[in-house]
């Protein structure tokens, strides 16, 4: 079994190299971002209340953020038995340390944290560029320079958290889509 966080900024290349991985690796693959847009397409109320956050370029609570991680594991046992690659999660220290727990608890843990690391300059390139396409609400400049701020407040220490642990895989996040997935395999093998 593999379980490997994708970490990084907002735009650093997380969803598009969770693909690659995905598909070397045989991984179920989590996007907390894709599960809350899915909700928020279908109008539940997690929809709703999420919808609010994620416009802000605010994080969703950690206490409801840790309970739909752990209904999508669940919901997912059979998928997942090769291992998961959580894409957007864990986002605070909080939900770092939630998922340790949730792992042990299932008779497993974090193996790899992949550290997609990219300059603020470029995200905001990248993003700017993606909101002509992806009609995302949040990919507006504002809300992209709120959600690199909330990065750097809440997510980046968890760098400090996973290094600790050994387990931070420093990856520079720049350059060719191959290349970088080549520095990430080189990594984990
Ligand atoms: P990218 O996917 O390009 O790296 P991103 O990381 O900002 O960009 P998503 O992961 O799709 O995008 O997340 C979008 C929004 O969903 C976040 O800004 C936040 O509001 C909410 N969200 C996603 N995951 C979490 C989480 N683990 N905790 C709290 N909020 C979350
Ligand atoms: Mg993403």
């Amino acid at each position: 079994m593999l379980n490997i966080i994708i970490f990084g900024a907002p735009g650093s290349g997380k969803g598009t190299q969770s693909e690659k991985l995905i598909e070397h690796y045989k991984l179920f693959h989590i996007s907390t971002g894709d599960v809350l847009r899915d909700h928020i397409r279908r109008g539940t109320d997690l929809g709703m209340t999420a919808r609010a956050f994620m416009d802000q370029g605010q994080l969703i609570p950690d206490e409801l953020m840790i309970d739909i991680l752990a209904s999508v594991l669940d919901d997912h046992h059979e998928e997942a038995q090769n291992g998961v690659i959580f894409d957007g999660f864990p986002r605070t220290i909080a939900q770092a340390e939630a998922l340790e727990t949730m792992l042990a608890e299932r008779g497993t843990a974090v193996h790899h944290v992949v550290g997609l690391e990219v300059p603020d300059e470029e995200l905001v390139d990248r993003l700017v560029k993606r909101g002509l396409i992806s009609g995302r609400s949040d990919d507006n400049e504002e809300t992209i320079k709120k959600r690199i701020e909330v990065y750097h407040n809440l997510t980046a220490p968890l760098k400090e958290f996973y290094q600790e642990r050994g387990l931070y895989r420093f990856i520079q996040g720049t350059g060719t889509i191959d290349g970088i997935f080549d520095e990430i395999k080189k990594a984990l093998d």
